[in-house]
C-alpha cells in the first residue's frame, strides 16, 4: 500500500482503478512489463523511433517543396534528438533495469528532457521544451497506437491520474465517468484546483509524484477528507474506505435538504450565500444548492475552449443560458481574466518569466481593446434579459478603473451605432484583488458599485506567495494574520461607505472562516455551488454574538497556526461531526 499527501480541492471519498494520463491525454496503460514481454516492448521502441523519424522526414520534404528550407529546418532538430543514440540508451536502460514499458520509459526519459531546459538561462532554450513535449507526443503516438485516452468513453468509473490538466481539460471531465482525480502539481486555488472543486468529484492535487508512482489499473482510495492518495489498499483499510464513502455521500444528501432553508443566524442576520459558476450551465447546480444569485461567472473558460475565442454571438448566447437558468437571480459576470495560469503558457509565442505578475486579468483586457469591447457588447445585450453586475478583474489602480469604464463607453457607442437593444444602467464594480485596491479601498468605493474580494489572489499578492506553486502552498495560508486584518479594514471601509460588498475566493466556501467572516461584517458569501449547503448549515447554528466574539479573538494572534486552531476549534463546537 503506498500512501501520497496533498491539497484536497474537492471532498469526499472515491474508489476506482487508476487511469493515467500524461499531459497530452496520452494514457500509459502500465508502467511495466512483465520480463517474458520485454523483447516485443523494446521492438515496439525502435519501430516508434523508426516510424517517427520517417515521418518527419516525410514533412520535412513536403515544406521544402511547398514553404522553402527555412521553414523545413523547423523539423531537422526533432530528428536529430530522436536519432540520438544517447536518448536511446536512456529508456531503454530504464526498460531493461526497471522493466519499464516503452511508453513509461520514453514518457519519463523524454520528462527529465524537459525539466532540464526549463532550468536554463537562455529564454531560447526554454523554448526548446515545446519540441521536445512535441517530439515526446510524437514518440507516444507510435507507441501507443490508437491508445490515445477518450475519457468520454470510459465504461466504468475511474480515478484519473495525471502530472497536470490544463483548466480545458479539466472542463472536459463534467460528463465523464471519471470518479476522482489525482494530480502532481497545483496549489489549492490554482485554477485547475477551481474547476475541480466546481466539479464536486473528490480531487486531491500537489501530490508530487502521483503520475510515476500509481501505473495503469491500480486500485486507488481518493481520500479527500485527509487530502490522501492510497494505491493498492490492502483489504481491511479498502473496507473501512468503502464504508465511509458510503456515510459521506448519506451526509451529503442530508446537506441538500436545506436547499430552500433561509440563511439566517440563530439570532436572525440575514446572510446571502451565492454562486461561483465557471460554465453557464452550472446555474442549475446553483439553483439546486439553494444560490441566490451568481456572485462571480468566470468568463474566461469560454475563451479556453479547444476550438478558439467565441465570437461577439457565442458569448451572447452563454450569458443568456446564464441568466435564464437563474431565474431571476442577479448574476455578476466578471469580464475575461485571462493570463497567468489561464492562458495556457503554450499558447503564447513567449513565455512570461512572472505571468502572476504580468499581462493578466483587466491589463489583457486593457492591451486587447476590441476583444474586451467584443465582450462588453455582448454582456451590455445579454443584460436586457435579466439583472446582470458587471465587474472587472484584478483592479490595482484607479486609473485602469477608469479605463475600464471608458472601454465599456465605446462598448455602448458602438452598439448605439448599429441600433440593437441593451442595458445602460448596469451596476459595474471591482474585484478587490491586490494590496494596492486593499490599501485604497476608500477611494475605490467612491466610483463603483460594488465590490468583490478576490481572497485568491488576494492572499497570493499580500504574502508573494504563487497560489499554483505546489512547492510554496504551504506558505499560502489564509489563516495568516495580515489578510484577516485587510479583510477587516476593507469591509469596514465598504460598510461606511454603503458599498456593497462580497467575497468570492475560496475561504468564503472554507467553513473554517465562516464565523470570522460573519463577525467582521460580511454578509454576502460567493462560493462553488458545493459548498452552500454546509456554510448554510453553520450560519443557521451561529450567532452574531458568537461570530464577534470569535473574529474579535482571532484578530489577536500573530500567526497563522494559531489563528486556524483557534478557529478550527471554535467551528468544531457548532460542527462537530463534520471534517473540518
Ligand atoms: C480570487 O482571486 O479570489 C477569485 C475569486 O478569482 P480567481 O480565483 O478566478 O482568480
Ligand atoms: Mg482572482
Amino acid at each position: 500500500m503506498d500512501i501520497l499527501r496533498g491539497i484536497s480541492v474537492a471532498p469526499g471519498i472515491a474508489i476506482g482503478e487508476a487511469v493515467v494520463l500524461d499531459a497530452e491525454d496520452f494514457r500509459i496503460p502500465s508502467r511495466t512489463v512483465p520480463s517474458h514481454a520485454a523483447a516485443e516492448e523494446l521492438a515496439r521502441f525502435t519501430r516508434a523511433i523508426e516510424d517517427s523519424v520517417a515521418e518527419l522526414e516525410r514533412q520535412t520534404q513536403w515544406m521544402l517543396g511547398h514553404l522553402g528550407r527555412e521553414a523545413a529546418n523547423v523539423f531537422s532538430w526533432h530528428i536529430g534528438v530522436l536519432k540520438d543514440a544517447k536518448l536511446h540508451r536512456n529508456i531503454e536502460r530504464l526498460m531493461e533495469e526497471q522493466a519499464y514499458s516503452a511508453a513509461y520509459a520514453t514518457s519519463t526519459v523524454m520528462r527529465e528532457y524537459q525539466r532540464r531546459f526549463l532550468q536554463m538561462s537562455d529564454p531560447l532554450l526554454v523554448e526548446r521544451i515545446r519540441d521536445v513535449r512535441d517530439i515526446e507526443r510524437r514518440l507516444l503516438r507510435h507507441i501507443l497506437g490508437e491508445s490515445r485516452e477518450d475519457l468520454a468513453h470510459l465504461t466504468k468509473p475511474v480515478i484519473l491520474i495525471a502530472h497536470d490538466l490544463t483548466p480545458t481539460q479539466t472542463a472536459q471531465l463534467a460528463d465523464t465517468l471519471v470518479a476522482g482525480v489525482a494530480l502532481d502539481v497545483g496549489g489549492a486555488t490554482s485554477h485547475t484546483a477551481i474547476l475541480l472543486h466546481s466539479w464536486g468529484r473528490p480531487s486531491v492535487i500537489g501530490l508530487n509524484d502521483v503520475a510515476t508512482r500509481i501505473s495503469g489499473g491500480d486500485l486507488v482510495v481518493i481520500d479527500a477528507v485527509n487530502q490522501l492518495v492510497l494505491a493498492n489498499p490492502d483489504p481491511s483499510t479498502l473496507e473501512d474506505y468503502r464504508r465511509q464513502e458510503a456515510e459521506f455521500n448519506r451526509l451529503s444528501a442530508e446537506l441538500d435538504t436545506l436547499r430552500d432553508l433561509p440563511a439566517i443566524t440563530k439570532d436572525a442576520e440575514a446572510v446571502h450565500l451565492l454562486s461561483n459558476i465557471e460554465f453557464p450551465h452550472e446555474a442549475r447546480t446553483s439553483l439546486a444548492k439553494g444560490a441566490e444569485g451568481v456572485g462571480l461567472y468566470r468568463t474566461e473558460f469560454l475563451f479556453l475552449q479547444p476550438n478558439g475565442f467565441p465570437s461577439e454571438e457565442d458569448q451572447y448566447l452563454a450569458y443568456m443560458e446564464a441568466i435564464r437558468g437563474m431565474k431571476g437571480r442577479p448574476v455578476t459576470i466578471r469580464t475575461f481574466d485571462l493570463g497567468a495560469d489561464k492562458y495556457t503558457q503554450e499558447k503564447r509565442y513567449e513565455q512570461e518569466r512572472n505571468p502572476m505578475l504580468g499581462l493578466r486579468s483587466i491589463r489583457y483586457s486593457l492591451a486587447n481593446v476590441p476583444m474586451f469591447k467584443m465582450q462588453l457588447r455582448a454582456i451590455l445585450r445579454a443584460a436586457v434579459e435579466g439583472p446582470i453586475r458587471l465587474m472587472f478583474p484584478l483592479l490595482m489602480s484607479l486609473m485602469e478603473f477608469r479605463q475600464a469604464k471608458m472601454t465599456l463607453h465605446d462598448a455602448m457607442e458602438d452598439l448605439d451605432e448599429t441600433g440593437v437593444a441593451y442595458r445602460r444602467n448596469l451596476q459595474v464594480g471591482i474585484m478587490l484583488e491586490t494590496p494596492a485596491a486593499a490599501i485604497q479601498v476608500k477611494e475605490f468605493c467612491r466610483e463603483v458599485d460594488f465590490i468583490s474580494i478576490g481572497t485568491n489572489d488576494l492572499l497570493q499578492y499580500l504574502v508573494a506567495v504563487d497560489r499554483g506553486n505546489e512547492e510554496v502552498s504551504k506558505y499560502y495560508e489564509p489563516s495568516h494574520p495580515a489578510l484577516l486584518r485587510v479583510l477587516t479594514e476593507v469591509i469596514k471601509a465598504c460598510t461606511k461607505a454603503g458599498v456593497d460588498c462580497s467575497l468570492c475566493g475560496e475561504m468564503a466556501g472554507s467553513p473554517l472562516y465562516t464565523l470570522f467572516l460573519l463577525g467582521i461584517g460580511l454578509r454576502n458569501f460567493s462560493m462553488a455551488p458545493a459548498n452552500i449547503p454546509e456554510i448554510k448549515k453553520l450560519i443557521r447554528l451561529a450567532t452574531m454574538t458568537q461570530a464577534r466574539r470569535v473574529a474579535r479573538k482571532a484578530l489577536t494572534f500573530e500567526t497563522d497556526r494559531q489563528v486556524n486552531s483557534y478557529l478550527r476549534e471554535e467551528t468544531r463546537k457548532l460542527l462537530p461531526q463534520d471534517p473540518i
